[in-house]
């Protein structure tokens, strides 16, 4: 099989699945979109009301920010790969659960493994956290206040991953300053395309 095949596999493993009871309530899995080749993988929290409507990730108003600031940085969605922790949305958009991010997180392993990515993009607390626990920053974590824009390196004898927490894209939704810090941030991912 090849990364494709790999991929499209997992998507319908994911489509059925019944791990946690946040199943009862979607309306769509949000498997996450994108080039199965991609460099960069953007890493976010849960599915909204509009992506649990439709099944892709960042199609409501977070998504509006997010693509104004890939077009800022003159990167296509269809280039890289979006997917969230959680592939369902939580009910009244409420924070993921720690068992939730226990049995959801093995499907964006698998991800991660079939894209093998060279950058890594968190968006917001959630993502970071588990992102760098997983690669062994465990120690580094911080709110995404103190280290949104910082680039970690995790270098192996297998791979060589830069994570690059930033902040999520919502906070410009309800804090239109924050705008221009989102811009300069992802500024940084341009020289990973
Ligand atoms: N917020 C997220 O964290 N993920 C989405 O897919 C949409 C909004």
């Amino acid at each position: 099989m090849n990364k494709i095949q790999f991929l499209n596999e997992l998507k319908k493993e994911v489509e059925k699945c019944q791990r946690c009871p946040l199943y009862k309530t979607r309306t769509k899995v949000v498997f996450g979109t994108g080039s199965v080749d991609a460099k960069l993988i953007i890493i976010s929290e849960a599915p909204g009301h509009w992506e649990d409507q439709r099944g892709e990730p960042f199609v409501g108003a977070a998504g509006k920010v997010l693509n104004e600031l890939l077009e800022s940085i003159e990167i296509k969605r269809e280039d890289i790969f979006i997917a969230n922790i959680l592939k369902c949305r939580p009910p009244e958009n409420r924070n993921p659960q720690a068992e939730e991010i226990e049995v959801c997180t093995p499907y964006l392993e698998r991800q991660i493994e079939i894209i093998k990515p060279k950058v890594i993009c968190t968006l917001g607390n959630y993502s970071t956290k588990y992102i760098l626990e997983k690669y062994g920053l465990g120690n580094q974590v911080q709110g995404i206040s103190k280290i949104h824009g910082e680039i970690f390196e995790v270098k192996s004898l297998f791979e060589n991953i830069k994570i690059i927490p930033l902040y999520h894209p919502a906070v410009a939704t309800y804090n239109a300053n924050m705008k221009e810090t989102l811009k300069k941030d992802f500024k940084i991912l341009e020289q990973f395309k």
